[in-house]
């Protein structure tokens, strides 16, 4: 199995050394890879990496795709250093940080179904980012991305383009608690003030003081983000990632990974222990299939996470592979009220106890509203991104209006649904390598704050590939082992 000096050793020589390595290790390829894919004749002609073929031969090649006008097929690399599965926050976010570690060193190729991201949480998030959070972690890694987004320019300029703007707007969350809650949200506070937050906790008579447009009945406190919170247009930051990322060399590559090959050892016999992943495969548009030799891999593959990881046979195989990923697409919806009385600037992002939410969006008297389930049988399903009308007519808007009276004058504008990539363990996070494929690494699970915490995860994830360890904010814990060891670690502020 391969340890984390190896992939350090990986990145850092670069390809050619990666298959010395595996020569000294007496690996072989599984010979029926591919041959027993069922490919076509034609697919049996495209290169596969691994296989000699002469430059000549590449280039004819190469030249023949152009030449027919083929989709970007050919376009596929044949290996990489690092494959990343899925381009949406968190893949572009792995991607630039491994980048930053050394530029030069490493190649990254990204492969992304959907380049437009209809269907990516990133694209569907309410972009909002806060320090309030009952993981001290999760509070670190949201200030780590409030830092980042005051320098962005700094950060991701490109020459030739425009600066980065990704709209920051500042505006503290308000969580509000009952008096059953109270105790939990001193100390939730008192933790984040620790870590450096600026977060401040209010009596009732002093909420009622500075919100006095809110009906605080039933509430005993609330926790106020001063500094740091807020939202930004995450199309934005992914847009101005991906642009720093290929000005680096990164390669996206538009097609679906749906198949991994692995590699055996000789001298074992046929059971998972002797499984190395190796390849991926990567459908194209046109359905074409190309094969792509990695060090590594990123899973990164948002609410389908899951299947990304079946595919590499994990929960489904024995031993460290019998316990699947435990993420799935959750549907949430987003409401666009209008409500002309309402407290614009004055509202913070309030979250109430009932788990309703609502913020503004713009100047011009529009909200945005959700609030995830109470309960998994009241989970929508997630066969197609419908939005349930009702649940706004019937719960939100009346727990809305009850809390800010304003809302009784309203009227829903628009509305749309999204997944969120829902870790039904812990509602947490799943990062590093798997137990068992120490090449395959999680970057996964973060139902419902991925995005304001990808920039941490990718920075994390670079430490942990290139350093062995963790190197600023500890994310050992959020390991796959905790699944096996049955140990979650609960965020009770999931939104
Ligand atoms: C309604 C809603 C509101 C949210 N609000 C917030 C918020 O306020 N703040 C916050 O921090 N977070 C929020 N989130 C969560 C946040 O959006 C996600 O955590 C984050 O965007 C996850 O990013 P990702 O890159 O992992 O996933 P995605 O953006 O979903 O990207 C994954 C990509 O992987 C691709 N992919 C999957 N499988 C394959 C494959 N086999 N081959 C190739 N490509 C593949 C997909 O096409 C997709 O583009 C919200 C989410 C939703 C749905």
């Amino acid at each position: 199995m391969m340890s984390s000096v190896v992939l350090k050793t990986y990145l850092r020589c670069g390809l050619r050394r990666v298959f010395s390595i595996q020569e000294r290790c007496r690996v072989t390829t599984s010979g029926s890879d591919h041959g027993e894919r069922g490919l076509s004749e034609e697919d049996k002609r495209i290169p596969r990496a691994g296989k000699y073929r002469s430059p000549w031969k590449i280039l004819k090649e190469e030249f023949e795709g152009i030449k027919t006008m083929k989709p970007a097929g050919t376009d596929v690399p044949r290996e990489t250093d690092v494959l990343i599965v899925g381009g949406g926050v968190i893949g572009s976010s792995v991607a630039y940080w491994l980048k930053q570690w050394n530029p030069s060193a490493t190649n990254i190729v990204i492969v992304e179904r959907d380049p437009v991201y209809t269907r990516a949480s990133t694209m569907l998030s309410a972009g909002g980012i806060r320090h309030q959070f009952s993981v001290p972690e999760n509070v670190q890694l949201s200030m780590f991305a409030t830092e980042f987004l005051r320098d962005i320019k700094e950060h991701l300029s490109v020459i030739h383009e425009g600066p980065p703007d990704v709209q920051f707007n500042h505006q503290g969350y308000l969580f509000l608690a009952p008096p059953r809650d109270a105790q939990q949200l001193a100390a939730n506070v008192n933790m984040q003030q620790q870590l450096g937050a600026r977060v401040e906790l209010l009596s009732k008579g002093q909420l009622a003081e500075k919100f006095p447009w809110m009906n605080l009945e039933g509430i005993d406190c609330g926790s106020l983000g001063l500094e740091g919170e807020g939202w930004f247009d995450p199309w934005s930051l992914v847009r101005a990632l991906k642009q720093k990322n290929i000005s680096m060399g990164v390669k996206y590559v538009h097609g679906e990974l749906t198949e991994f090959t692995f590699q055996t050892k000789e001298d074992s016999s046929e059971t998972n222990k002797d499984l190395r992943l190796d390849s991926g495969v990567i459908r194209v548009k046109d359905g074409r299939e190309f094969e792509v030799r990695f060090a590594m891999v990123v899973n990164c593959a948002g609410p389908w996470a899951a299947d990304v990881a079946e595919i590499a046979r994990i929960g489904t195989g024995d031993a460290e592979l019998q316990i699947p990923l435990p993420v799935e697409p959750r549907k949430r919806f987003v409401f666009v009220p209008h409500c002309p009385d309402g407290p614009m600037l004055d509202c913070p992002f309030v979250v109430d106890p009932c788990g309703v939410y609502v913020r503004r969006e713009g100047l011009g008297g529009h909200y945005i509203c959700g609030c995830s389930p109470g309960c998994e049988a009241e989970e929508p399903e997630i066969a197609n991104f419908d939005v349930d009308y009702e649940f706004y007519n019937e719960y939100i808007w009346p727990k809305l209006a009850e809390r800010i009276p304003a809302f009784n004058n309203s009227k829903l504008k628009s509305a749309w649904a999204g997944y969120y990539e829902y870790n039904f363990f812990d509602r947490n996070l799943v990062i590093g390598p798997h137990p068992y494929h120490k090449n395959f690494f999680f970057a996964n699970g973060l139902s419902g704050h991925g995005l304001q915490h990808a920039l941490g995860i990718g920075r994390a994830l670079m430490e942990y590939i290139t350093e062995g360890d963790y190197q600023t904010i500890d994310l050992s814990r959020f390991h796959f082992d905790r699944f096996l060891s049955r140990q979650p670690i609960e965020e009770s502020g999931i939104v």
